[in-house]
Parts: structure tokens; sequence; C-alpha cells
């Protein structure tokens, strides 16, 4: 229904070797047709996005369910709602954001007028993860799409059945010609991108992202980096304990704690840590009843690395939770109080539900704590107090900061995602994503008459002043 196809898609039984050569390479043409640049076409593709969206939620919620146990509600929640909110932002905006921007230029360079053009960047590459394998990458697509790109998309293998629904629904709603989904593991994520893209947005963990990287610099294909790392949330003496106790333990339970920019621990104020850790897990308690059966973690290797996390000598107490069902893979919500400051829960990113606090004496040596780690992807503040929230502002360094709640910066097209450091390099969402897979081109125009002598020797002093 969107365009001719200029060939056939390729045969699906072809190796992890040729698919990704021949799907690059059928993209590439059709970037090459101008198709793609056209708003036109921009449009259209966003629109089906938004289509697929809409009448595909039953399929979605059932793939999501299959990979991670989720809730349709939740389904719904984080990666249709999410995705859609992309989808609406940039059909409102696309147009305007690709418009030329107009600037004046130096007198020394009249009468000549200077502008940005934003090109697309040509056939690019979204490699996505299993936690929400939806948003994280038809949520890159709209950025892709809007900008005029061909897009290959690379859901993770470890969300089977979402990655085969994604792939079913692009070829239904999508232009085939220039947007395609390449199923597989390592080997094919490899293979593609020896091909070469014009650029490569990847999410998954900071260990992957430097293999990426490294197989991306072979053939200096672009990146942007979205990665994890340890967020903590801050919560200091004077924070509103019972809606910190409730935010903290909502971020932390949405998909059983494998969520990028999840509370990964908590840094709390020894003058409030008792009351805290009461509304703490008095919120656990009541959270957990809607669900009492559990979400299980994706996988043995991740049920695994978790219990290992529990069980290993931390030096924390088990305040909460510990217990597991190893036949489901489920690990109840986790509280360890304490634990020192060289164990694994706390220098390694966590990505479920097991929860460290952590307790300091002041803000200071909150924000002390957070900078002997690497940089994280998101941190959160729950303080009543003004000059807290600038102090964090300034001195914590963080993807994303959100004061008195948690996740809320991903979830608005207004404001650029990523990481700084460790926890990823560039940005998308709204905008962003847009100039994420743009080439801001330079354009000077200037006119050969009159030929003002400025530039051309001899060179006086009095022409080096002006
Ligand atoms: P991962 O790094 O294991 O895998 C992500 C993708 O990379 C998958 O598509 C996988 O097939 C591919 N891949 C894995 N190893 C590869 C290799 N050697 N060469 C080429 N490709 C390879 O990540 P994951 O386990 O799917 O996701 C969890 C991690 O992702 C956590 O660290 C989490 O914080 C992070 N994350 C970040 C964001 C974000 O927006 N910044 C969002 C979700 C998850």
């Amino acid at each position: 229904p969107i365009g001719r196809p200029l060939m056939d898609p390729p045969a699906p039984d072809l190796s992890a070797q040729e698919l990704p050569s021949v799907t690059v390479t059928r993209l590439r043409e059709t970037f090459a047709t101008g198709r793609t640049r056209s708003l036109a076409w921009r449009e259209r593709q966003l629109q089906q996005l938004l289509t697929m969206l809409e009448t595909e939620e039953a399929a979605i919620a059932k793939a999501l369910g299959e990979d991670l146990d989720r809730f349709p509600g939740a389904a719904w929640s984080a990666d249709i709602a999410t995705t859609r909110i992309e989808v609406r932002d940039a059909l409102k905006n696309f147009r305007k954001w690709a418009r030329r921007e107009r600037h004046l230029l130096p007198f020394s360079t009249w009468p000549s007028r200077g502008f940005i053009e934003r090109e697309p960047l040509g056939t690019v590459l979204v490699i996505g993860a299993w936690n929400f394998p939806f948003y994280l990458t038809l949520g890159p697509l709209v950025g892709a799409l809007a900008a005029g790109n061909a897009v290959v998309v690379k859901p993770s293998e470890l969300a089977p059945a979402s990655s085969r629904t994604i792939k079913d629904l692009v070829e239904k709603y999508l232009d085939t010609d220039a947007v395609a989904v390449v199923e597989g593991g390592v080997e094919v994520t490899q293979a593609l991108l020896a091909q070469g893209f014009d650029h490569c947005l990847f999410t998954g963990s900071p260990q992957t992202g430097k293999k990426i990287m490294e197989a991306a610099s072979a053939t200096l294909t672009p990146v942007t980096l979205e990665l994890g790392g340890k967020s903590p949330a801050i919560v200091t003496a004077d924070a509103d304990l019972d809606v910190a106790a409730r935010r903290i333990v909502w971020s932390k339970l949405a998909n059983s704690g494998q969520t990028c920019i999840t509370t990964d621990y908590v840094i709390v104020d020894r003058a409030v840590q008792k009351p805290f850790l009461e509304k703490l897990l008095a919120t656990v308690t009541a959270f957990t009843e809607e669900r009492p059966d559990g979400q299980p973690v994706i996988n043995r290797r991740q049920y695994d690395r978790l219990l290992a996390l529990i069980q290993a000598d931390h030096g924390g107490q088990v305040i909460a939770g510990g217990t597991v069902d190893d036949e489901r893979c489920l690990i109840d919500f986790t509280v360890i109080l304490d634990p020192s400051p060289d164990s694994a829960v706390l220098a390694e990113e966590i990505f479920g539900p097991i929860l460290p606090i952590v307790t300091v004496e002041s803000l200071d040596g909150a924000i002390a704590h957070v900078g002997r780690g690497p940089k994280p992807l998101a941190a959160y503040l729950f303080s009543g107090n003004r000059n807290d929230h600038a102090r964090v502002v300034r001195d914590v360094s963080a993807g994303g900061i959100v004061i008195n709640h948690a996740l809320l910066h991903c979830l608005s097209p207004q404001l650029p995602f990523g990481g700084v450091g460790n926890s990823g390099m560039g940005s998308y969402h709204g905008k962003w994503g847009f100039d994420t897979f743009s080439h801001l081109k330079s354009v000077v125009r200037t006119w050969t008459r009159p030929d003002i002598p400025l530039l051309y020797p001899p060179h006086t002093e009095a022409k080096a002043r002006i």
C-alpha cells in the first residue's frame, strides 16, 4: 500500500551473513532514489506507525506477555503509550524540525547568507534491547523516519515473540523498501555492522556498547549509545517520605526492575532512615498485592545473576524479600540495607527487583557517593528543599535528573533522553531523535558581484582589522 516495491524482499532462508548484506543493499538503493527524503513520505510512515500502534495493541500485548510476562495494562503504558507519544510529537513537529535554519554571518563574509540544512543521513541501524522491546526499537525509528532515512531495525533476540511481531507489523504497515527488520543475535548484529551504516543507535549494556562501537569503528559508522548504569534515588532529611517511598517502589516494580532508568539503589539520610524504611516496606507490601504471583525476570541467566547478588557475601541485611521461585525465575522484591561499598550489588547495575539502601550522614555524603561511581543514566532526588535541588542539579552528573519523582524525564519528548560517560553518548526523543538522524549541513551562499577584495592579497593591516 505504501509505494511500489523496487525489488523482491530477500528470501527468508538467507544465511546470517547474506541477509544483512542483501537487506542493506536494498535499502541503500531505495534511499538513493530520494523517495525517503520527501516530507510526504515521512508523514505517511509516521502516520502508519501510529495506526499500527493503535490497531495492533492486542498483538503487541500478547508478545510482551509471552516474552516478559507483562500484564496487558503494563504493556500498554510501557511500550505502546510511550511510543505513541513520540510518534504524535514527531507528526506534529517534524516539518518545523526539517526547516532550513537561517543565520546572519560575520560582516567579513558580506554579502553572503548562511543556513543550516538538515539532510537525512542515509541508511541507519537501530539495535534494541529486550526489556521494552517495542519502545526501544520503534522509539528510535520515529526520529529516523521523521528525518527521512532508510532504517534497519534489529530487535533483541532475547524477546523473540516481540522481535517476530515487530517484523510482522513493520512489514504490514511500513514501506518495506526503506524499513527492514532483521532478526537475530550477536552474529547477525555483527554482520549488519560490517555493512557500514550512516548512523547506528544502540540500546543495551555498557559492555555490549563497547563492542558495538568497536565494530562500528571499522566502517566509521557514527554511534549513539543508550546504555545503562546505577541510577540512585537520594532521599534527604526533609523529603516527603510517603511520596518518596511510593515513587521509588513504583519505579523499581515496573517490569520487575528490568528498566534502564529504574531506581537502582537508594541513598538515604540517616536522620530519616528508620521512618523511610518503614514506609518503603509497607509500600512494597501494598504494591505487590496487585500481582501476588509476581513478574518473573526474563530468563534463567538473568535469574541466576540476580540470585548470586542476593546470596553473595554482600555484608548487608536483607530486610524484605530474599525469597525466590526457582522454577518460574521469580525473585521477590528484595531490600538490602547497607551492603558493603565493594559488594557486587553496589558495584554492578542490578536490572532486577533488588533494592540496596545506602545510609549517609548528609546530602554531601550522597553526592560524594554518586560521584565515586561511573556516571549514571538517571539520578532522582527526593527533597523539599530548593537549595538541595539546585545542588544536585549542579553537582551530580547523570544522563537526566528528576526531582521528587522517578522515570518522568524519559516520557517527555520535550526533553532529550540519553546518558553521559559510562551511561551513553548522544541522545534522542522528540527533536533530538530527529537531529541524531540528520546531518546539519552548513551552507553559505554568496554572489560573484560585488567582488570585494578583502580576502585577497595584498594582506594589509587595514584589511586585517576589519
Ligand atoms: P545487551 O547489551 O545484552 O544487548 C542489546 C542488543 O545488542 C541486542 O539486540 C543484542 O542482540 C545485541 N548484542 C549483544 N551482544 C552483542 C555483541 N557482542 N555484538 C553485537 N551485538 C550484540 O543489552 P540487554 O541485556 O538487551 O539490555 C539490558 C541493558 O540495556 C542494561 O544495561 C540496561 O540498562 C540497558 N538499557 C538501556 C536503555 C537506555 O535507553 N539507555 C534502555 C533499556 C536498556
